[in-house]
């Protein structure tokens, strides 16, 4: 089969491509932007397989994204193209609702043109797989509930009100046109080639460098983690055996607070690289609390048995497995994150050389 990825040069979607290709006989045409977001780099151990294609399209440009599914002729989509960061999309919303929102009308309305004009062995076959978060369901502060495929929708961020909308959108052509499309809701990703401004990443290489490691508000904020290399197969495993229609929840079963997380962090680092930088003694002590963020939703939780009981996905990482192996990536991966760090793992795809 020739899977479509829309995003794959981006941290979850260079996960599915890497997934597909070193896993299955599939194809994949990885279709990406890049953004500050999307890194080429991240696909250095599968780029040079024959099963591998790239086009730098935006999803906004329906003419370019015509052109890509005349040429490569796919049977499966798997969007993931998105801006995806709550910080930036309060200071500057205008990209997420282009992208996640425009960008994805212009796919469906793209794919489903294509779609309808295929022989009906191929019509049936496809699909169309969107690709959201756990985000959308918004803040189950003080209840023990999870989130599950039939929770209401109450986004708090532009972020996951501009991911909300586009899951409305791909639900209403399953309805309105009978295009095949399928859903999954995901709790928060980490893990291998996490772009340096989230979360565990960020956390990482502040403190190998002896720098505050800056904790929202009281830290208490409860997210449910997932490692990326089980996202990617559960999302393979959706596309390839999920019911059209369908919404699965995909989650690791790991409720951490943030300062929980930082804390075991630091204890990896401690374990790990216990000669540190001038002037720390422990990495704990380069904690600083910082102003919360706006709307800062204060739970999350998700219930991923239905992924689990109709298809036969489970986790492999537990938290504590999936972190180290993350620390243990970005201590062995200094070339491709000194990259991000200084820019020029962009600038050299735009043809800028580093001054
Ligand atoms: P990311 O920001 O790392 O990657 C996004 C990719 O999309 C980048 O390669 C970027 O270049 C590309 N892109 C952005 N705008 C584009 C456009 N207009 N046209 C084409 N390509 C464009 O994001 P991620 O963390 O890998 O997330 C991927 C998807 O998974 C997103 O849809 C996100 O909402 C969803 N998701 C993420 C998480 C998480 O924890 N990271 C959890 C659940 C769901």
């Amino acid at each position: 089969m020739k899977i479509l990825v829309t995003g794959g040069a981006g941290f979850i979607g260079s996960a599915v491509v890497r997934h597909i290709i070193q896993n299955t006989a599939d194809s994949v045409i990885n279709l990406d932007k890049l953004t500050y977001a999307g890194n080429l780099e991240s696909l250095s151990d599968v780029s040079d397989n024959e099963r591998y294609r790239f086009e730098q399209v935006d999803i906004c440009d329906k003419a370019a994204l015509e052109n890509v599914f005349e040429k490569h002729q796919p049977d499966l989509v798997m969007h993931l193209a998105a801006e995806s960061h709550v910080d930036r999309s309060i200071d500057g919303p205008a990209a997420f609702i282009e992208t996640n929102i425009i960008g994805t009308y212009n796919l469906l309305e793209v794919s489903r043109a294509y779609w309808n004009q295929l022989d009906e062995v191929r019509k049936s076959a496809f699909r169309f797989h969107h690709i959201s978060t756990d985000e959308v369901y918004g803040d189950l502060e003080g209840t023990t509930d999870l989130f599950t495929e039939t929770t209401s929708y109450k986004p708090s961020s532009p972020y996951s009100a501009s991911k909300a909308s586009s899951d409305h959108l791909v639900r209403a052509w399953l309805r309105t046109y009978g295009f095949p499309t399928i859903v999954t809701n995901c709790s928060n990703n980490y893990g291998p080639y996490h772009f340096p401004e989230k979360l565990i990443p960020l956390m990482i290489l502040n403190a190998l460098d002896g720098k505050p490691l800056p904790v929202y508000g009281d830290g208490m904020q409860i997210r449910d983690w997932l490692y990326v290399e089980d996202h990617a197969r559960a999302l393979y495993t959706v596309v390839t055996q999920g019911e059209v229609g369908e919404t699965y929840n995909i989650g690791g079963h790991n409720e951490k607070a943030n300062i929980e997380v930082v804390k075991t962090l630091c204890a990896l680092l401690e374990e790990l690289v216990p000669e540190k930088p001038a002037g720390v003694n422990c990495y704990e002590s380069l904690i600083t609390y910082v102003a919360d963020r706006p709307g800062h939703d204060v739970r999350y939780a998700i219930d991923a048995s239905k992924i689990e009981r109709e298809l036969g996905w489970t986790p492999e990482e537990t938290f504590e497995t999936g972190l180290r192996k993350t620390v243990e990536w970005y201590l062995n991966n200094k070339t491709w994150w000194q990259r991000v760090l200084d820019g020029s793992y962009s600038m050299e795809r735009l043809g800028v050389t580093a001054q």
